[in-house]
């Protein structure tokens, strides 16, 4: 593995593109994947008629690698976002990216771009974004017969510099993101293209998030427009809701274990509207910043404080720094989350 490349400014990255050595990329013909091209460019050219392009076949992931304490580089979890790819893959009838073969790839690309993985004690890292698409061109509606694997990857900074900052959320009545049984529980870019207009509404209002509730009777709580939903009662509890057009958030998921090994109770249920007054402190969860404090939440006319905008929860903070040290190797990694890349 590579040191951290030399004249970067590790210190004031954002969350963004930057030019870095290759991404990885297959293709699907005839049944069956090819062998990995590793590629230069991050333009791709592909034929007018490819199905992500016009029915929207396309599903992605969101992944991160981190320099450690111990100067080993690690990819947290991937095998979990392989099989939620694959999972993503099924429900929009393309060929599942084998897990195997997903994870060796985030290994290849990290390996490539070592010296992009930003150095341990800057709180940066590198995010991973693996992107299945249909590049066949199809245009009777069908499933394409030719796909494209890739993985680009670029550095990132931290996203709390000067730690854990709460925020407000909204609460839309007019728009939904996900149908009982549509693709809210998959990865799929057309979720995220069916929250952009109530997201820009929100930003503009001031609201730097939103929350849907259930799109069938608007009475329970689902999840952020790109993160999960967390509360921690008042006795203590860390309860996320259990619905199926959620996504299953990996951050949640590690979050949900590390509060049991913290001897948390964890209530993985149906969280009714009427219960977040209830909360002493509410989180959005997710890859890109792990967990963000939300300290009160806008429905219409009314708004519903939930905590002190300049206080974190203690549970929430502990965490938040758990999660972050076990991603840093400062805290044992007992489930083997961290994938190391040799
Ligand atoms: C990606 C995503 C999340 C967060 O999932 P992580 O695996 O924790 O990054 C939450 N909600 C939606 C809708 C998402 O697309």
């Amino acid at each position: 593995m590579k040191a951290p490349k030399k004249g970067i400014k590790w210190e004031t990255l954002g969350f963004g593109f930057s030019d870095v050595n290759c991404h990885i990329r297959f293709t699907w013909k005839n049944g069956k994947w090819s062998k990995p091209r590793f590629v230069k460019e991050p333009e791709i050219t592909m034929h007018i008629g490819a199905s992500c392009l016009h029915y929207g076949q396309e599903c992605f992931e969101g992944i991160k690698a981190f320099r450690q304490k111990n100067g080993k580089i690690v990819i947290f979890r991937p095998d979990e976002n392989a099989k939620r790819m694959y999972r993503t893959a099924e429900r929009t009838c393309m060929p599942p990216v084998p897990v195997d073969m997903f994870v060796d790839a985030c290994k290849a690309v990290v390996k490539r771009n070592s010296e992009f993985v930003p150095p341990y004690g800057t709180g940066g890292s590198m995010y991973l974004r693996p992107l299945l698409i249909g590049t066949g061109p199809q245009i009777g509606v069908a499933p394409a017969a030719e796909y494209t694997f890739m993985i680009m990857v670029m550095p990132v900074g931290a996203y709390y510099k000067g730690g854990l900052k709460p925020v407000r959320a909204v609460i839309f009545d007019d728009w939904d993101r996900a149908a009982p049984n549509g693709m809210g529980d998959v990865k799929v870019g057309g979720n995220y293209a069916a929250s952009l207009y109530a997201h820009e509404k929100a930003k503009h209002a001031g609201w730097p998030v939103e929350l849907y509730l259930d799109a069938k009777t608007h009475k329970y709580v689902e999840e952020f427009a790109t993160s999960n939903f967390a509360g921690i009662s008042k006795s203590g509890s860390y309860v996320t809701p259990d619905s199926k057009s959620v996504l299953p958030s990996v951050t949640n998921m590690s979050i949900k274990q590390v509060a049991e090994d913290l001897g948390i109770k964890v209530e993985c249920r149906p969280v009714p509207f009427t219960e977040i007054r209830r909360f002493e402190a509410v989180a959005a969860l997710g890859t890109a910043v792990v967990i963000t404090p939300v300290y009160e939440i806008t429905r219409a006319d009314k708004v519903i404080k939930i905590s002190d905008p300049d206080v974190v929860h203690p549970v929430l903070q502990k965490l938040y720094d758990t999660v972050q040290g076990i991603q840093y190797g400062t805290i044992k990694d007992t489930h083997n989350w961290c994938f190391e890349v040799k």
